[in-house]
């Protein structure tokens, strides 16, 4: 058997290499290391991609979110809503600006922000909510966009996980994860579902003057040479990694159907487990369905029940089985965060899914061979 890994990079190279290679070496002989064209060739074509007006392309997925909030206009003090339960670049940028992050509970199936916590949580300072595509599934974006509306709030979208991920509204319409709100921010971190081979990011926006705003804000706040109207940040995506993104765009799909088809496997193998609980797919999905791309697992997360999720991670470790634990403490509960105005029954959701959580390896090169030993490992344990 191949050696498991969380996520197979090397394995996916091999199988891009004679696009990838000749891509980066064609940047290094035209030494346009900055701004080359190979960058707005990917912005043009994940533009296409997703059916989004403007692609910023930026430094990396914290710096897209924390430009997105700055192209909005957010001001210290503007109260900014977000989940408990998702990685602490959502809550930082917030804090960094002086906004005040408000964190609200989540929902135990999807793992995704909590419709009636983020209602529950407005105030007359409020100014935006972020909800966050956790582990490649949307929110429910048409309840955050309706709230959105009715308290004249701005919607950013934390798509960091879920970039190629469809949303599905009741009318049956699809739209691309990160495209539905005021502005939606994605990562290119390796590991991510479309990875460069290094730090990367992007602002998608279908608002021209924001979309404006923005990419002078990436650029030193400048929107005429040497003139700096507002202060901006040094946020650019390099050469390098636009070729390999641009290289691995029109892979993206089959990335994500190659995920699908090992959560499909890994669901099977559950299925008749009372006490592994395999992740839920929402938004009119049943199942893990192959035409409408509802759910990319970036991760493929278990709840455990009735047995010590620390154990079997240590089990797995020691079989050679890496996994993850995506995310041990509650956001509110960490120092940089924690705060007297939270009451911890607010956040019973998260408090336990922290003690539940596992992600088992995930990624586009799983073979059947070792989705059979990782989960007869874990059901081996569970029935210990
Ligand atoms: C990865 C990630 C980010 C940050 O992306 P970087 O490119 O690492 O800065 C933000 N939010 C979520 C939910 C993420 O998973």
């Amino acid at each position: 058997m191949k050696k498991i890994q969380m996520v197979d990079l090397k394995g996916q190279y091999e199988g891009i290499k004679d696009v990838v290679n000749p891509s980066i070496q064609n940047v290094i002989e035209n030494t346009a290391f900055i701004n080359g064209p190979q960058v707005h060739e990917f912005q043009k074509n994940l533009e296409t991609y997703l059916g989004v007006k403007h692609v910023i392309p930026c430094a990396n997925g914290t710096d897209a979110l924390q430009i997105a909030m700055m192209g909005l206009g957010l001001k210290p003090g503007d109260e900014v809503i977000t989940a408990d339960f998702t990685f602490a670049a959502t809550v930082e940028v917030i804090a960094l600006l002086g906004l005040t992050p408000v964190l609200v509970d989540v929902n135990e199936d999807d793992f995704n922000i909590n419709i009636e916590a983020v209602k529950n949580a407005i105030t007359p300072k409020t100014k935006a909510i972020v909800p966050v595509h956790l582990f490649g599934q949307c929110a429910d974006m048409e309840a955050i966009l309706a709230i959105a509306k009715e308290h004249n709030l701005f919607v950013i979208e934390d798509n960091a996980q879920a970039i190629g991920a469809n949303y599905t509204d009741k009318n049956g319409n699809k739209t691309k994860a990160g495209t539905m709100a005021d502005v939606g921010a994605t990562s290119f971190f390796p590991s991510k579902n479309l990875g460069c081979y290094g730090d990367g990011g992007a602002i998608f926006t279908n608002d021209d003057d924001l979309a404006h705003t923005i990419r002078g804000i990436v650029n030193h706040g400048m929107y005429e040479r040497y003139h700096h109207d507002v202060v901006g940040v040094n946020s650019r995506l390099d050469s390098i990694q636009a070729a390999v993104l641009d290289a691995k765009l029109p892979k993206l799909d089959a990335y994500n159907n190659a995920r699908r088809a090992a959560a499909r496997k890994y669901n099977a193998a559950f299925a008749s487990e009372e006490n592994i609980i395999t992740p839920k797919t929402v938004n009119g999905c049943e199942g893990i369905c192959d035409t409408c791309d509802c759910h990319v697992f970036h991760q493929y997360t278990l709840k455990i029940k009735n047995a010590d999720r620390d154990a079997l991670v240590k089990h797995l470790n020691e079989n050679g089985i890496p996994c993850g634990v995506y995310y041990p403490i509650p956001l509110h509960k960490q120092k940089a965060y924690a705060d007297d105005r939270y009451n911890e029954a607010d956040f019973e959701v998260t408090n336990q899914l922290v003690k539940e959580v596992i992600s088992l390896p995930m990624h586009t090169e799983l073979d059947d061979e070792q989705i059979e030993f990782i989960t007869q490992t874990i059901i081996n344990f569970i029935h210990g």
